[in-house]
């Protein structure tokens, strides 16, 4: 046979995909990605998963932008189109990188003039780097003047960070996931990690294997259930009820940590006083786990010498997502299972950045480093950063990501800058998300693709894919990552970083970033916790754990050993009552539907589904259905179903699973076919803003048109 092509550099970065950051290596010939391998990074020793190992060739795709893109005038924007790439000249004629930006400039300008600073959003990227996070927000604060900047960590873990910041004063873990090694208890609630966070998975199953008992907590199988020690497969949307239970035991039994309780926690009196009504034997009934088994889960996790909570989407996308947090950290307190390698919190991060972009400050109520806007010493550091005259920042938070779809449909927000998100696929009720895109006086889309979103941009600029530049990337462990650039991007597609600062001049701002290192370091002398980190310590060790506050720290990979980063250094234990999901079943619409992502693709598929292997593993939108609703609805596995809600219908593929529970249907929503986002519903959760998207009322009828 051939002989295979011999690389001609390899290059070390990470991968593009999910918030455990493994370390790679891209093989490169003739500017093009040969393979990936496993690094030998703190995170993956070596390990990589599915998506990491052959998800790479998204990045030569041939639909990939390689020029900037503006709308003709007699091309509608259709919001209930589903969008052929293939059909780009259509809609959109090519322009020269200065008329895009000149345009685009003179819009928004023209925008922020008449209508005022906060008729501008911008919407940032989890998938972008610390740097290009760090520049956007910057360009949303001081060159559209309001801090109407958010990313999709509103969709996320938005409630975990909101209960986290609140209970302990940091919204990031406490340890990192290889802990899981160190733990005897492994508490996994609401995540899929052998889906989502692959490598991760292997950790856990390798503790489980020896001897670490797991302990699942999710109405949903896993590969992860099958080791579990016990698997609680509460009814759905009952999570707040199911960890009183535990916490009441836990109290009721005098299996409290005491003394960790006195020393280092306020607010226990309110808490117990909240868990009498919560008895194992009363929350049996409303969450579907018997009162022995509550009441065994309660004893192990508090008596064991470490216990570690990780968790997921499952408890951070409800209503009550931040009540369901503020369990999980009550738990973690009342135990004193926290603040020792092997115990304490970790909210599983989604994408390869979405800790960095947050620590960044793409989120509308804080500045980098959770310092907050509505705070004057705050604002008047950050004037002085930034060179700004004293009262320049916007006091107020700015809109999050579902606000801003109803503030467009309102008529009070009219243009908007979109890097690297795709809200017309991500976002609930994605076909008022679509209507509200489609409405805006001026949209400009930055990205690698013709996603969904640009397909109703006004503007299109061809941005660059991971590996053709670089940057820093923040995994799930808090641990700063280098990414460099391996490839260049094709055409006349430009790094994203050049093109925030482009556009940041020509709409008045006078930035000159000569290279990402100097973006880096602007923003360690702005955020106290990755302040010790330098460029240079980054190029020799790949990676360095924040907090790392001086020069020469080694960094802190587990946290809260003396105290919590609160005014008072104690945490606080927030009670948490039992609030129902806000679309409950009824006759008209009698299932419910959960949504998340598989092994293979990735949130809304842009790239994955563009990466030759993983499409053909998974090339079809497909709905998990238990196999007696199958039978009951009529549908062969393998055909055709709708699925409908109050909001929309999409059609796929039924598949029969046993993994989901019976009236409960599971669909990953990376399907732009069948995009399920059109059927999710936008109530979300008071204090995180973050939307219902793991339950809502559908009905299921047989047949459809794919
Ligand atoms: Fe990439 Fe996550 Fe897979 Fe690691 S586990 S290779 S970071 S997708």
């Amino acid at each position: 046979g051939a002989a295979l092509p011999v690389p001609d550099k390899q290059v070390d970065s990470v991968c593009p995909y999910c918030g455990v950051g493994c370390q790679l290596t891209y093989n490169v010939k003739d500017n093009k990605i040969l393979f990936v391998e496993g690094r030998n990074g703190p995170a993956n020793h070596g390990r990589l998963c599915v998506k990491g190992r052959y998800g790479f060739d998204y990045a030569h795709h041939p639909q990939r932008l390689t020029t900037p893109l503006i709308r003709r005038a007699d091309a509608p924007k259709d919001p209930k189109a589903i969008f052929d790439p293939e059909r780009v000249h259509e809609i959109f004629r090519e322009a020269t990188w200065e008329e895009a930006l000149a345009l685009s400039a003179s819009k928004l300008k023209s925008i922020r003039e008449t209508k005022g600073p906060k008729a501008l959003v911008g919407f940032g990227s989890a998938k972008g780097s610390n740097e290009e996070a760090y520049l956007f927000q910057k360009l949303v604060r001081t060159g559209f003047g309001s801090n109407n900047v958010d990313h999709c960590t509103r969709l996320c873990h938005a409630s975990s960070v909101a209960a986290l910041l609140e209970g302990i004063g940091s919204g990031a873990v406490s340890n990192p996931v290889m802990d899981v090694t160190k733990a005897e208890v492994i508490v996994v609630i609401g995540a899929n990690p052998t889906v989502n966070h692959p490598v991760a998975a292997t950790w856990m199953k390798n503790a489980a294997k020896n001897g670490t008992k797991l302990i699942v907590m999710d109405p949903r199988q896993s590969d992860l259930t099958r080791l579990a020690y016990r698997h609680l497969q509460f009814k759905p949307d009952t999570d707040v009820a199911m960890l009183n239970a535990i916490m009441h035991v836990i109290v009721h039994e005098g299996l409290v940590a005491q003394s960790f309780i006195d020393d280092r926690t306020i607010g226990y009196e309110e808490l117990k006083k909240n868990l009498v009504g919560y008895s194992p034997e009363e929350m049996a009934g409303v969450c579907g786990i018997d009162a022995g088994t509550l009441r065994d889960v309660a004893r192990m996790f508090a008596t064991s010498r470490a216990s570690m909570i990780l968790w997921g989407m499952g408890v951070s996308q409800h209503v009550h997502g931040t009540d369901n947090a503020r369990c999980l950290i009550a738990l973690s307190l009342l135990t004193g299972q926290i603040g020792r390698p092997g115990t304490g919190l970790h909210p599983l991060r989604g994408q390869n950045n979405v800790q960095g972009a947050s620590d960044a400050g793409l989120i509308p109520m804080m500045f980098p480093d959770y310092q907050k806007v509505v705070e004057p010493e705050v604002r008047a550091r950050f004037e002085k950063h930034w060179n700004l005259e004293p009262g320049t920042l916007d006091a107020q938070p700015g809109l999050t990501v579902v606000e801003v779809m109803h503030a467009i449909a309102d008529g009070k927000v009219h243009g908007m800058y979109v890097m690297g998100e795709n809200p017309a696929m991500s976002d609930p009720d994605a076909n008022h998300a679509r209507e509200s895109l489609a409405q805006l006086e001026h949209l400009v889309v930055q990205d690698i693709f013709l996603t969904e979103t640009a397909a109703l941009a006004d503007v299109v600029l061809p941005a660059s894919a991971f590996p053709e530049k670089t940057g820093t990337f923040t995994n799930t462990d808090r641990l700063v990552q280098l990414g460099r650039q391996a490839v260049t991007p094709p055409g006349d597609a430009k790094q994203d970083l050049w093109i925030i600062q482009e556009l940041a001049n020509r709409i008045g701002l006078q930035w000159n970033y000569r290279h990402v290192s100097e973006v880096f370091d602007e923003m360690r002398h702005t955020m106290p916790s990755i302040g010790g980190i330098t460029w240079d310590r980054l190029e020799r060790e790949h990676a360095v754990t924040y907090p790392c506050m001086k020069e020469g720290d080694p960094g802190e990979p587990v946290v809260f050993v003396q105290d919590f980063p609160r005014a008072d250094g104690k945490a606080r234990f927030v009670p948490a009552d039992i609030v129902p999901a806000a679309e409950r079943p009824d006759s008209e619409y009698p299932m419910v539907l959960i949504t998340g992502r598989q092994l293979e693709h990735w949130h809304t598929g842009s790239m994955t589904r563009r990466a030759t292997v993983l499409d053909a593993i998974e090339p079809d939108p497909v709905a998990l259905v238990h196999p007696l609703d199958l039978e009951a609805l009529g549908v062969k596995p393998g055909e055709l179903l709708t699925i409908e809600s109050r909001r929309g219908k999409v059609s796929l593929y039924g598949r029969a699973d046993e993994t989901s529970p019976r009236g409960a249907v599971f669909v990953p929503f990376c399907y732009y076919e069948a995009a399920i986002n059109r059927v999710t519903n936008d109530a979300f959760d008071p204090v995180a803003k973050i939307p219902e998207l793991k339950y809502c009322a559908i009905r299921v009828t047989p047949g459809g048109t794919a």
